[in-house]
């Protein structure tokens, strides 16, 4: 039986945002445009269909003005005041402390370069963005989070010609003689079926949902570990790459993961943030900075607030993922519980709660004279200072004579009841991928040439996280490279 066939002028691997940014870009140099996808029509647009925010540049108020619509001066001006700006020099700085120096500096100088022109072109296709409240390190998020995001970017390109098919996995990218890539096979519901295009843009994602492929890269532990995002995302277009011969880049023992709640689910879909259920994000545990995070022997085993929360939880996730019995818990006194960083979506966290530490080491099975003794010496440690939790900014009011030190926001743990959240490490992506040129998105070959026809977005590129990661970043730079695929791929596709 022959396959299926089809013929597009570019062809995109994916739905999430690097991938419709990269259609919507290829769409703008009028070729026709093909995009198939893993997941049914109701589950699309990846992980991205979970976010909320996107970290980009800007110098001041004027920046912001062209990405809000329907928002009134004054409330722009309330949250400009909270953040005034996030320059170049900022961004650049962000991503060497949170990579210790080893990011991708051609890539980075693309990423940071383009990323405001970026969320402006998005913001001229139809997008806008509204306050992100007092979440997170950034001020805006997209209007709709990355649900509305990815719903009004996929409306637009079947508007605008693009073919979509659902439930249709690729499998394998088809070469010419001379190497070019010239399209892709797939499996469908019906069987396997053969995308002929000019060009193809890979865009499906990291391998965090891969059991296999997590504990090959990782490590050991990393198998049994749960996924915060998209089951779909399981390697498949970086396994299709590197078996023609593309060359990987960046860091593939690393990736990004994060606490969670004991109780999360083993992976969550779109359509869950649709029907608005509980699942989506819900599952975040990050009062760590506000808090002290414990293991089961009664032990604080890191500084829970080197950095503002948006550029620690990336990592912490693998940190308690290393204690024994990959757990660890959130402990807050009541006067912690009370403050405004304590989000509504909380209120479902796993939880013990006792009047005194002893009862409550009890509840959650943690060493009792351990976990005292670690409350006692942290509440002597911490040092006098103005309190103040703000999610953009550090407070310098931390602990001394302790290790591992707290850096900011210390607060004695001494008012009952007191809480224990058990949580645990949920994955969100994978740092590893694949070497692309910074400038086309061309994805290389390990012979040190380009791969002709062949562009990579999103996390499937590797280069720009390495350990640890900004909030934030991975929709921005899905969006600034998917964009220069779409450009380059839709050229090539003309030519
Ligand atoms: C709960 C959660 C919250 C997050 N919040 C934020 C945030 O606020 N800001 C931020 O910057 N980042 C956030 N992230 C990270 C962010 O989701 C990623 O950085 C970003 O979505 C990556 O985009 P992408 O297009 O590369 O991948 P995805 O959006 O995951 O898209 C990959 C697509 O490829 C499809 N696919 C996979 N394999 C195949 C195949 N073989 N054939 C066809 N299709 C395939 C998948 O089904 C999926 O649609 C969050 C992640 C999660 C899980």
């Amino acid at each position: 039986m022959e396959d299926e066939s089809y013929n597009y002028d570019v062809l995109i691997v994916g739905t999430g945002n690097a991938a419709t940014c990269a259609a919507l870009a290829a769409l703008d140099n009028k070729v026709r445009v093909g995009v198939i996808e893993k997941a049914p029509q109701r589950d699309r647009g990846g992980n991205s269909a979970l976010t909320m925010h996107m970290r980009f540049v800007y110098n001041g108020i004027d920046d912001l003005r062209p990405l809000v619509k329907n928002m009134p001066e004054a409330e722009l001006q309330k949250q400009i005041a909270r953040l005034p700006h996030r320059t170049e020099s900022e961004i650049w700085d962000e991503f060497m402390r949170t990579t210790n120096g080893q990011v991708d500096e051609a890539m980075l100088q693309v990423h940071v370069a383009e990323s405001l022109p970026t969320v402006h072109w998005l913001a001229a296709k139809g997008h806008d963005w509204v306050p992100t409240g007092n979440v997170g390190d950034n001020i805006l998020m997209m209007n709709g989070g990355g649900y509305g995001l990815q719903q009004r970017s996929l409306a637009m390109l079947e508007s605008g010609g693009a073919t979509f098919h659902y439930e249709t996995t690729a499998m394998e990218l088809l070469q010419d003689a001379g190497g070019r890539v010239c399209g892709v096979r797939a499996l469908t519901p019906q069987g396997f079926a053969t995308f002929d295009a000019k060009a193809v843009v890979l865009a499906c994602g990291g391998f965090e949902a891969n059991a296999e492929m997590r504990t090959r890269y990782l490590g050991p532990g990393w198998d049994m570990v749960k996924v915060r995002g998209v089951p779909f995302n399981t390697g498949d277009g970086l396994r299709m790459a590197l078996d023609i011969g593309a060359l990987p880049h960046g860091s593939w023992s690393t990736c990004h993961a994060s606490p969670q709640d004991i109780a999360m689910a083993d992976s969550t879909v779109p359509s869950a943030y649709a029907m608005g259920a509980s699942t989506v994000d819900e599952n975040n545990r990050y009062m760590y900075p506000y808090s002290i995070l414990v293991n089961v022997h009664g032990e604080r085993f890191a500084d829970e607030s080197e950095d503002t929360r948006g550029k620690t939880y990336a990592k912490m996730g693998g940190a308690i993922l290393r204690q024994p019995g990959g757990i660890a818990f959130q402990i807050m006194d009541a006067k912690i519980r009370k403050r405004e960083m304590y989000f509504a979506s909380y209120s479902r966290a796993t939880t013990a709660k006792a009047d005194t530490l002893e009862k409550l080491a009890q509840e959650i099975d943690v060493n009792a004279a351990n976990l005292v003794n670690t409350v006692r010496e942290f509440n002597a440690a911490v040092q006098p200072g103005d309190y103040k939790p703000d999610r953009l900014k550090l407070d310098g009011k931390g602990t001394k004579g302790i290790s591992p030190a707290k850096s900011n926001y210390a607060l004695p743990i001494d008012e009952p009841p007191f809480e224990a959240w058990p949580c645990r490490c949920g994955i969100t992506f994978t740092y590893g991928g694949l070497k692309i040129d910074p400038k086309t998105a061309q994805v290389q070959h390990v012979s040190g040439r380009g791969i002709p026809g062949l562009y990579a977005a999103g996390e499937m590129v590797g280069g720009l996280f390495v350990g640890n990661y900004p909030s934030g970043s991975g929709m921005m730079a899905g969006a600034v490279f998917g964009r220069v695929a779409g450009i380059h791929a839709g050229k090539a596709a003309s030519n």
